[in-house]
Order: structure tokens, then C-alpha cells, then sequence
């Protein structure tokens, strides 16, 4: 038997959401922080900064904290405001997976952070680490007037039960990600999850939801498989808890690289892992070999302004730019929202989010504040789909600086191309590990390091075509063979858009 590396020794040893507990009780006898404990902090959303010499930095945390159905009520986001200011050095990311990511967290002020967040009934608790991940969906679920079905009860009752089992779920091979959507736009991407749940009515009126499985991106890309099953609202929490436990239990523990549900998947067969899954929850689920789901990416989102299904009320889509947010427009998001007695705001799965519950006699002089203050709700296509990820200034994995460059790419394309109106798809990351999804976009830009005129500089690999169009028609972008040096990033995006403006006879789209 292969032998346990010493992070899943480490897991074993105990449930990494106690770690908080001995960590606390040892900080106020004063002893410091163990390495030991920085690895399973993950548990919490945590991840240690960077120093100036690229090494962990055990006085600084990133912090991810769990917003369960993407969304925040007002109460929620003052508070989140306020951890901002107070905690974050008012630095301030929003992620591809709907969730807050703030930067500068000492441990120190962790009880007062987790007072904070728990007097608004939010959690830190399973935002990251080896388990069940924040659950992708429709930021616009109950109040979209097209969608297929509200999940928000669905989605928290998933949640919940792995949140209260978390002895169960605690320890898994690697993070498991799951999307539940009824969006009629299938803004929750479930080709790229782990297993995904996404609505679709039949031709009688009857809800199901189309089961996807083995999905992902990072160096290990793929589209996932349908399962050629339909799984019934009141049967989304069998199969989701019973693909979780098939995970845990057969994943591979011996090799992190290979320790994902489409590694496990692809060693199986699809109809295996359904055998699996239907073996588990004790009965066999509804066969559905018609693909159901075929939105494509460029219409995925829910920018501008939009009547609400509750008569009276509308929401709004922003873009942010590059998911970063100034710690004081996080306070100003609040203090807009409050204004307007707006229900709150709903982070999208592009970086960006919307604000809900607005009434119609107000949304536009709301929509003109948010405006004003640099979120566009009829955002350019640069603004509105150019996504970064965290990078090395605060990554350990990081090889480029990605988030302050990616804004000002996204402010001088808008200058470049103040009439492009295509929705072409960006993506920068700092390394191999793609967060910020370049693998599925138009234009993909994986850190590296490289040569150029005689230096060693940072650079990017360019991945182009990349697209999510439902599991038989997306792509994975493809490796150019291509370097950009980091300086040569606009210049190589202005070249790309100007070959095509030249070429295109109005017959195709940028995408194609
Ligand atoms: Fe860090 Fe790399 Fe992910 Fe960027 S892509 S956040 S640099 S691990």
C-alpha cells in the first residue's frame, strides 16, 4: 500500500476545522504560529501571504469567506464592509467561485473577525481546503423573471448538510466543486465543476435537473461528461452527497496532480460512476440521454438593469474591473445600497455582481450612483469580461504580478477600442494553476518566466479559443506556441482584435 504523504497524514490526524480552537488557545499562551497549522487554515479560507523574498509569510493572510448562495443582505455587507476597512488594509477581491476575498487577515484578529461574520450569519468555515467547496450558482435565483427554477433552498440545504457533517466531509482527496442552477443562461458553468446540477423544464412543464460530472480546469482541463442522467429537485441532495462520498473514498491520496473527481472518472467510466452513485443512494435515477443545456458563455450574464419577478422591484448587473474592490467603494457599495433600501448584492462567477431588491422608482438613480462611482452596468466587453486572478503579490505559486496589471489592460483596451462591442473573453493568471479560467477564454494568458531581448522578464504563454457552450460544444483553449513579454500584453490583444476587424466580412464573431 503507497504510502500517505504528510498532508494526508496531517489531515488524519485531526478535523482541520478544530485547528482553529488549538490555534487560538496557543496564540493567547503566546506561542507562535506551528507550520504545521498554515497548511489546514485552508479550512478557513486561509492562505499565507507572500514576503518580499517569495517565501510564506506567516504574519499575513488572504481570506476567502463563504457566501452560501453567492449573495450578502444589507446587514451582511456592512459588515463585510467593515472587516474590509478594518482588517483587509481595504483590499478587496471578488473570485470566479462568488466569493469575498480579503487580504492582510493576522491571525490575531481572527476571533474578531469570526464575531463579526457570525453576528450576520456568515462563515469563513469550509471556504477552501480539501472538501466540499462554495456551491456555483445563478447569482439572479428567485428573482430572475425567466428563470427554470429558484435553487436557493436547495442550494443552502446541500450546503447545510455537508456544513453539519463536516467530520464526513472534512477530509477529502482534494476540493470537490459543485454548481446547482436553474439560470436560464447557465451562468454557473457547470461544464467546469465537479459535479453540476442544471434545470431544465420538459415539454410538460416538469423541473429536472441535467447531471454533469468531472469538470475542471488548472493543468488537468476538461469539459465534464454528462451523465446521461436527469435528477429530480428533491434528489439533487442524494446524488450530490453520494458523489461527494464516492469521491472521498476513491480518489487518489498518493498524488495531489491526480487527485480530482475527473481523474477518478476517467479511471472509471462514466457508467461505472453512475452505477456508483445510484448504488449509494439506493435507487436509480432517471435516464436522460438529450443534452438539455446549450447557453453559450457570451450570453452568461445578467449586466444592466432587469425587471425582477417580484412586481415592483428590479436588479441590477455591475462589472468590476479585474474583481478588485477598493475597500472604501466595498463601504460605498453599502452605503448606496442602503440608500436605495436595496436587499443587498450577488457576486456573478465572472468577478462580477448585482445588486437585488431594488425598486423600480429608484433602480436608475441607483444604477447612476454605482455607475459613478466606476461599476458600469452597461459595461464595455474588456470591462465586462476580463478576469484575473490573485497573482504574486500576494500567491505563493504566483509568477507574475496579474491583478494591478489586469486593471490597467482592461483601462487601455477600453481606450483602444472604445467601439468593440464583441463579447470577447480575457483571462490572466500567474501561473500554470489558471485561476482565473484562461483555459476558457478568447484570450488566455498563463504567467510565466521568459527571455526577451537578453532579460529574464515576466511573461505570459498565449492560450487562444477557449469557450463554454454546454459539454458537447465547449473548448479548451489551445497553447499557441506564442510568449508575450508582460510589457507586450495590450499590444498583442490590439494586434489579435485589429487582424480580426480587418478579416471579418460580418459572417462570424470573434469567438469563432
Ligand atoms: Fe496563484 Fe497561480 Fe492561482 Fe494565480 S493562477 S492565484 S498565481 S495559483
Amino acid at each position: 500500500m503507497a504510502q500517505l504523504s504528510e498532508l494526508e497524514l496531517l489531515k488524519a490526524s485531526r478535523n482541520p476545522l478544530r485547528v482553529i480552537d488549538d490555534l487560538y488557545k496557543e496564540a493567547l499562551e503566546g506561542i507562535p504560529l506551528k507550520d504545521e497549522y498554515i497548511g489546514l487554515l485552508k479550512w478557513y479560507g486561509m492562505y499565507p501571504h507572500i514576503n518580499k523574498d517569495g517565501l510564506e509569510d506567516k504574519k499575513y493572510f488572504m481570506k476567502r469567506i463563504k457566501l452560501v448562495d453567492a449573495r450578502m443582505n444589507l446587514e451582511q455587507l456592512r459588515v463585510m464592509s467593515e472587516i474590509g476597512q478594518k482588517y483587509a488594509k481595504g483590499l478587496v477581491d471578488f473570485t470566479t467561485r462568488q466569493n469575498v476575498q480579503f487580504h492582510y487577515i493576522e491571525i490575531k484578529d481572527l476571533p474578531a473577525i469570526f464575531d463579526m461574520l457570525g453576528s450576520v450569519n456568515l462563515t469563513s468555515r469550509m471556504a477552501s481546503g480539501d472538501g466540499p467547496r462554495p456551491i456555483m450558482t445563478c447569482p439572479v435565483s428567485g428573482i430572475d423573471e425567466g428563470e427554470i427554477y429558484d435553487v436557493q433552498e436547495l442550494l443552502k440545504t446541500v450546503d447545510s448538510y455537508f456544513d453539519q457533517n463536516d467530520d464526513r466531509f472534512c477530509n477529502f482527496p482534494r476540493k470537490y466543486k459543485i454548481g446547482i442552477s436553474g439560470c436560464k443562461c447557465h451562468c454557473a458553468a457547470h461544464e467546469i465543476q465537479d459535479a453540476a446540477f442544471t434545470a431544465f423544464k420538459t415539454e410538460n412543464g416538469e423541473v429536472l435537473f441535467d447531471l454533469t460530472i468531472g469538470g475542471g480546469l488548472s493543468k488537468s482541463k476538461q469539459i465534464a461528461t454528462r451523465a446521461n442522467k436527469y435528477v429530480k429537485p428533491d434528489q439533487v441532495l442524494d446524488v450530490a452527497v453520494a458523489c461527494a462520498e464516492i469521491f472521498r473514498d476513491n480518489g487518489n491520496r498518493d498524488n495531489r496532480n491526480k487527485a480530482r473527481v475527473r481523474h477518478l472518472l476517467n479511471d472509471w467510466g462514466i457508467e461505472k460512476f453512475v452505477e456508483e452513485i445510484e448504488k449509494a443512494i439506493g435507487y436509480k435515477l432517471q435516464d436522460g440521454f438529450e443534452a438539455r443545456i446549450v447557453a453559450s458563455y457570451e450570453n452568461r450574464n445578467h449586466f444592466g438593469i432587469n425587471k425582477q419577478k417580484q412586481t415592483g422591484f428590479s436588479y441590477v448587473g455591475f462589472a468590476t474591473n479585474s474583481g478588485r474592490v477598493a475597500g472604501e467603494d466595498f463601504v460605498k457599495f453599502y452605503e448606496i445600497c442602503k440608500k436605495y433600501n436595496a436587499g443587498g448584492i450577488a457576486l456573478t462567477g465572472t468577478q462580477n455582481f448585482i445588486v437585488y431588491d431594488v425598486e423600480d422608482e429608484v433602480v436608475q438613480s441607483l444604477a447612476d450612483e454605482f455607475k459613478a462611482l466606476g461599476y458600469p452596468y452597461k459595461p464595455n466587453p474588456f470591462r465586462a469580461r476580463l478576469q484575473s486572478c490573485t497573482g504574486k503579490e500576494f500567491c505563493k505559486f504566483g509568477i507574475t504580478e496579474t491583478k494591478e496589471y489586469a486593471k490597467k489592460v482592461v483601462v487601455e483596451l477600453e481606450k483602444r477600442f472604445p467601439n468593440f462591442l464583441e463579447d470577447v473573453t480575457i483571462a490572466i493568471s500567474g501561473c500554470g494553476n489558471t485561476c482565473s479560467h484562461p483555459q476558457i477564454a478568447d484570450i488566455g494568458f498563463v504567467g510565466c518566466l521568459m527571455r526577451h531581448e537578453g532579460e529574464r522578464v515576466e511573461g505570459y504563454e498565449v492560450l487562444l479559443g477557449g469557450n463554454l457552450e454546454g459539454t458537447s460544444n465547449s473548448r479548451i483553449a489551445r497553447k499557441i506556441g506564442l510568449k508575450v513579454p508582460a510589457t507586450g500584453v495590450i499590444e498583442y490583444i490590439e494586434k489579435l482584435i485589429n487582424d480580426y476587424k480587418k478579416d471579418n466580412k460580418g459572417t462570424s464573431r470573434f469567438k469563432d
